[in-house]
């Protein structure tokens, strides 16, 4: 099948609550990706709270991270999505979720001041603020990605059940919860992380891996999928590591 008739709609969740730290970029390397390979007609829809949102109508969905207050209305309004969401990932809908957005795909986000946010119960994972924030640049190494990078900012820490596992391991900063060498959560095609930055710009196999899931969610096997010049990302992906390792070296 040809991409130039093939057709991809990015469903952007909550871009105006959870939206820091570049998330958005995701967005745009997605886009930029799938124009890149020849996909003829790429969309990005924006949902917010109370918009009218068919998950077979959306082939990708990427969600950004927030502060708690923000993540209050968000989750008010992802609890009422909750079932045809749980369909739509266990049929295979490709999801990035960052940091705030991953924390309420789990089963509940605890705050600081005890009160607790109910979530969407996609991933097998709970989260609990902490009394220090996580913040800094991460490395992971993931078993289905290779290395990983990005930046986390984040009080809450995340802990999984059997139900998911993780992204990856942590090589550099805090993770999911800074104590069990996890980072971030993988269920299906259905992807949750701490890592800011933008993400996806500087990790290029991750973004491959959505777009394909989706096109192929759609198309089937037996795409076109012409590989990618990636010196720019790969150069974007190794001077991030490299101050990784120098900012936690500063730290010792
Ligand atoms: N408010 C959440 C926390 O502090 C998420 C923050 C974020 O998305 N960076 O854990």
């Amino acid at each position: 099948m040809k991409l130039a008739s093939a057709r991809l709609v990015i469903g952007h969740l909550y871009p105006d609550l959870l939206n820091i730290y570049g998330d958005r970029g995701n967005v745009l390397a997605l886009r930029r990706r799938a124009a890149w390979r020849g996909v003829g007609d790429v969309e990005v829809r924006a949902y917010t709270v109370g918009d009218v949102l068919d998950f077979g109508d959306v082939d990708l969905i990427c969600m950004g991270g927030g502060e708690d207050r923000k993540q209050v209305l968000a989750a008010e309004d992802l609890r009422t999505r909750r079932d045809p969401l749980e369909a739509a990932v266990a049929g295979g809908l490709p999801v990035v979720a960052v940091c705030g957005s991953y924390q309420l795909l789990g089963a509940y986000y605890q705050l600081s001041d005890g009160s607790r946010l109910e979530g969407a119960g996609i991933f097998d994972a709970y989260t609990v603020a902490g009394q220090q924030r996580l913040v800094g640049n991460v490395v992971v190494d993931s078993p289905l990605f290779g290395s990983l990078v990005g930046f986390e900012n984040h009080a809450g820490q995340t802990f999984l059940g059997p139900g998911c596992d993780p992204l990856g391991h942590v090589v550099v900063g805090g993770g999911n919860n800074g104590r069990d060498g996890g980072e971030g959560a993988v269920r299906g095609f259905c992807v949750g992380t701490y890592m800011h930055g933008s993400l996806l710009p500087k990790n290029p196999a991750l973004s491959d891996w959505l777009l394909l899931a989706a096109l192929r969610r759609r198309y089937g096997e037996g795409l076109d999928w012409p590989a990618l010049d990636d010196a720019a990302e790969e150069r974007a992906h190794a001077a991030a590591v490299r101050r990784a390792h120098e900012t936690a070296r500063g730290r010792a």
